[in-house]
C-alpha cells in the first residue's frame, strides 16, 4: 500500500519539480537524490566526472539529502528529470521510447546499451522525463464506486495496461479520486507495448525476480487464442495459465532457490484456432537472494541416495498432478503455534554431513522450507483450503502431509508425531491436521513447512504476507 502512495507522491513531485527546474535545463538534466545515493554512485551511474559533478552543483561537502535536485553535467541534448525505472516485461526500446518520449539514442547513451536486445525485463534503466512533453497525456480519475476495470472499459483501454502504467501492484488498489494515466491516444495505445497482436498486454510482477520467489505472470489476450509459455532457468518450466476472466490469464511460477543469477528467457505463445502461432520472448532478470550457508549433521541412512532419490521422486510425482480449480483464498494461515519463531529459514545453502563420518553420503543442497520453533505435540494447521494428496510415513520427511490447493500450488508439513488426515480428505484453512514431532531426518522436533508452485519449492514466507496471484 505505502509503495503506491509513494509512487503517486513521486509522480506529483516529478511533475511539480519538472516545472520549477526547467530554467536549469540548459546546464543538464536533473537527478533527484534517492535514499542510499552517494555522489560517487551517481557519477559512476551517469558516467560523469566526480569533480565536475561537485563543481556544477556547487556542493561543498558530500551531504546529500533525499529529494535534493542535482544537475548531471556532460549529457548534451538530454533534459528534464532523470528517473530510475525497472523495465517491465513486454517493453522494448521502441515502446519505452514512445512511453517516455525520449529518443532511442538518449536511452541507449544514458544506459550504455549496446543493442536494443539487451533490454531485459527487471533491469533498472535511467529514463529522462521531459517537463515539456509528459509521457502519458491521458489523465483519468476514478469516480466513487467505480473500479479500475470499469474505467478501463470506459477508456477503451486494458485493465492490466492501466494498472501497469500507473504502477499499481494490483488492479484493486486504485482508489476513487486518485489520478491515473491512460495511454494518450489510439496510436499510443496500439504501441503501448512491444507485443504481437494476439497479446493485449503481459506483465511480470515484482521485477527483478529473486531466487526462491513466486513469479506472477499476467497475460491478456485477444479472443480465440490459446495461451502457453515457458520460463527457462535451471530447467524449462511450462507455465500453467489459468483464466481470471474471459481474456485475462495468470500463471504462478516458482523460481528455484539454486538458480544461477542472470537473465533467462520468458516465452509466451498464442495459438490461433487455425493453428498459426504468435510468440513473444524476452529475457527476465533473476537476482541473488543472498541465502546464508549452514551445515547439518545426521545419520548416514538419511543421506543414502538410494533412499532419498526414491522419496524425492515419489513426492515430485504427487506435486506434478495439477488440478485446475483454485481452492485457496487470501493470505495463507500460519501453520505453526509459534508464528514468528524460526530455527531455520527457506533457501539456506545446506551441507548435509553424515555424523558417523561416512563422507560418501555427504551432499550439498538448500533448505526447501521454513522450520518453526516449538516441539512435540504442538498443533499443525493447514495453510489454506485444499485436498490431502499425500499422507504417510517417509524416511527423510517422517510423517509427511501434502495438501493440494489447486493450480499447481501445494503445501507440505514434515516430521509430524501424529497425522489426523488421509489422502482424499478435504481440509479447510486453519484446520488441525497433525502434531509436531521429530520423525525423519531431523536434529530435533520441529515443524518443517514448505510451499510448492508449479513444481518448485518457493520462499513460503511471502505466502503468509501477501495474496497470490
Ligand atoms: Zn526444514
Amino acid at each position: 500500500m505505502y509503495k503506491r502512495f509513494f509512487a503517486i507522491l513521486l509522480a506529483f513531485s516529478l511533475l511539480f519539480s519538472a516545472q520549477t527546474v526547467s530554467a536549469q535545463s540548459s546546464e543538464g538534466p536533473i537527478y533527484i537524490i534517492q535514499a542510499g545515493d552517494t555522489l560517487w554512485d551517481i557519477a559512476s551511474r551517469f558516467n560523469v566526472d566526480l569533480d565536475e559533478l561537485i563543481a556544477v552543483n556547487e556542493l561543498e561537502d558530500n551531504n546529500l539529502f533525499v529529494g535534493q535536485e542535482i544537475i548531471i553535467p556532460g549529457l548534451e541534448g538530454v533534459s528534464g528529470i532523470l528517473r530510475t525505472e525497472t523495465v517491465p516485461y513486454g517493453d522494448n526500446l521502441r515502446s519505452l521510447q514512445r512511453r517516455t518520449q525520449a529518443s532511442q539514442k538518449i536511452l541507449q547513451r544514458l544506459n550504455r546499451l549496446v543493442s536494443p536486445t539487451e533490454l531485459y525485463a527487471g533491469v533498472s534503466l535511467i529514463v529522462p522525463v521531459d517537463a515539456e512533453t509528459p509521457p502519458l497525456a491521458g489523465r483519468i480519475s476514478l469516480k466513487k464506486g467505480e473500479t479500475l476495470l470499469e474505467e478501463a472499459v470506459l477508456q477503451n483501454s486494458n485493465l492490466w495496461t492501466l494498472a501497469e502504467i500507473n504502477k499499481l501492484s494490483s488492479t484493486s488498489l486504485a482508489l476513487p479520486g486518485e489520478t491515473l494515466y491512460a495511454p494518450a491516444d489510439e496510436e499510443a495505445k496500439a504501441n503501448a507495448n512491444g507485443l504481437p497482436a494476439a497479446f493485449r498486454s503481459a506483465s511480470v510482477e515484482n521485477l527483478p525476480l529473486t531466487q526462491g520467489s513466486t513469479a506472477v505472470i499476467r497475460v491478456s489476450t485477444n479472443e480465440n487464442v490459446k495461451l502457453s509459455g515457458s520460463l527457462f532457468s535451471d530447467k524449462e518450466y511450462a507455465l500453467q495459465f489459468f483464466p481470471e476472466d474471459e481474456n485475462n490469464f495468470v500463471a504462478l511460477q516458482g523460481v528455484h532457490a539454486m538458480t544461477e543469477p542472470g537473465a533467462y528467457p520468458l516465452k509466451l505463445i498464442a495459438t490461433y484456432p487455425d493453428g498459426h502461432v504468435e510468440s513473444y520472448q524476452q529475457m527476465v532478470l533473476i537476482v541473488n537472494a543472498g541465502y546464508p550457508n549452514e551445515t547439518i549433521s545426521v545419520p548416514s541412512e538419511y543421506l543414502d541416495p538410494t533412499i532419498t532419490d526414491k522419496e524425492n521422486a515419489e513426492l515430485l510425482a504427487v506435486i506434478s498432478q495439477i488440478t485446475p480449480e483454485k481452492l485457496w483464498e487470501g493470505v495463507f494461515v500460519n501453520p505453526s503455534v509459534y508464528e514468528d519463531c524460526f530455527t531455520s529459514r527457506y533457501g539456506n545453502r545446506r551441507a548435509y554431513r553424515a555424523n558417523d563420518g561416512n563422507s560418501q553420503y555427504d551432499y550439498d543442497g538448500f533448505h526447501s522450507g521454513l522450520d518453526f520453533c516449538g516441539g512435540t505435540g504442538l498443533e499443525v494447521n493447514t495453510s489454506a483450503d485444499g485436498v490431502v494428496v499425500f499422507a504417510k510415513k517417509t524416511i527423510v520427511r517422517g510423517n509427511a502431509t501434502i495438501i493440494d490447493h489447486g493450480q499447481g500450488v501445494f503445501t507440505g508439513y514434515w516430521h509430524q508425531s501424529e497425522s489426523y488426515v488421509s489422502v482424499g480428505d478435504t481440509v479447510k484453512a486453519g484446520q488441525v491436521i497433525g502434531l509436531v514431532g521429530a520423525t525423519g531426518r531431523v536434529t530435533g522436533a520441529h515443524l518443517h513447512w514448505e510451499v510448492w508452485v508449479n513444481g518448485v519449492q518457493v520462499n513460503p514466507m511471502v505466502w503468509l504476507e501477501r495474496v497470490f496471484p
